[in-house]
């Protein structure tokens, strides 16, 4: 892993950073061209926008890690309202959301509870519900979590990260499930004894698991596939793939994170591919962005402009 990624992933960990730089305009000025906003009707108006040019779209509320029971219930019910948000505009919107945004840390069965209700609502409303997967602590409890919600639910989901060893393993017990799952590279910070440390390996063992997903998909017209890259050599050999085994375009779909890669979403959705663009909002975005600058420590060039306006 570069330094910079390191150092941008530490700075994603530390609260003690996230006080000090969260409220600066000039950050919040470069925030923007992640999240079109804070509030649900920002992420509502962005997903309007990108429905015109007929990219479907997921939320996401920006939050994780949270410290009491009642805020995960306020979290839930924001979800709700999210949700109604979506059918009342008539938007092909699904939900994202972070297992311990809505309790894990504090008990899988509050995160039971809390999933169980927004996934009958969302079922309801024929939308699909995924999981996020966080770092490596998280993974064991976020898919017994998947599996017990999935043993109740159609429509959840569950994220996959490349780069960990343990994946393949993982995604092989999962495909029983007929599951839906979004394949991403992962972005947390991870140490060499679970994780591939350089990113050729991680692109590789992405390709090995992207062929197993779409072997399932042949088999079990179940299994429903995400793949969530910015990466146009992968999507190039991922769509290589699905011509070759046969499949339909839409076995599959690309789904991308507002603001990157615009023109790429926007040539896959016009060459007939399915895209779905991940919109977030919320205020907590701190951990969240400093990822996405590590994904990309170039980035960092935007906020030092953005900077140098104030
Ligand atoms: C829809 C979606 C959901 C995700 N959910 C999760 C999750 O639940 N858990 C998790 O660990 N990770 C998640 N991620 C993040 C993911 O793990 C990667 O960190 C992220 O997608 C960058 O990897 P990449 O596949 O785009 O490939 P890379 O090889 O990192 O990037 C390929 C190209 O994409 C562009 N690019 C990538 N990132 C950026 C950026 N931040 N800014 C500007 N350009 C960029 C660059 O041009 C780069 O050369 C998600 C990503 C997406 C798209």
């Amino acid at each position: 892993m570069g330094l910079a990624r390191h150092l941008l992933l530490r700075g994603s960990e530390s609260r003690w950073l996230g006080e000090r730089l969260a409220h600066r305009p000039f950050v919040h000025r470069a925030v923007r061209r992640f999240m079109p906003g804070e509030e649900l009707d920002d992420a509502i108006e962005a997903a309007r926008g990108l429905a015109t040019r007929s990219l479907a779209t997921v939320l996401t509320q920006l939050g994780e890690n949270v410290s009491s029971a009642e805020e995960t219930v306020g979290v839930a019910t924001a979800y709700g309202r999210a949700l109604l948000a979506i059918v009342a505009a008539g938007l092909d919107t699904d939900l994202s959301v972070k297992a311990t945004h809505l309790g894990l840390d504090l008990g899988e069965q509050l995160a039971f509870d809390n999933l169980d209700r927004l996934l009958a609502d969302a079922g309801a409303a024929g939308r699909l519900v995924a999981l996020d997967m966080e770092a490596t602590g998280y993974v064991n409890r976020t898919l017994d979590l998947y599996r017990a919600l999935r043993a109740r639910h159609e429509n959840a989901g569950i994220c996959l990260q490349a780069y960990l060893f343990r994946t393949e393993a993982d995604l092989d017990s999962l495909l029983e499930l007929g599951p839906m799952v979004r394949l991403v590279k992962g972005a947390y910070n991870e140490p060499a004894d679970v994780a591939f440390p350089r990113k050729a390996d991680v692109d590789l063992n992405y390709l090995l698991l992207a062929d197993r997903l779409l072997e399932a998909r042949q088999s079990d017209p179940r299994v429903r596939i995400a793949f969530g890259t910015h990466d146009e050599r992968m999507i190039e050999s991922i769509i290589r793939r699905v011509d070759e085994m046969g499949l339909p375009p839409d076995a599959c779909e690309f789904q991308l994170l507002y603001g990157i890669g615009r023109d790429l979403q926007l040539r896959l959705a016009a060459a007939g591919h399915p895209v779905r663009v991940l919109i977030s909002y919320g205020s907590r975005w701190f951990p969240w962005y400093m990822r996405r600058l590590a994904e990309r420590p170039a980035n960092v060039g935007f906020v030092l402009r953005s900077m140098a306006r104030n």
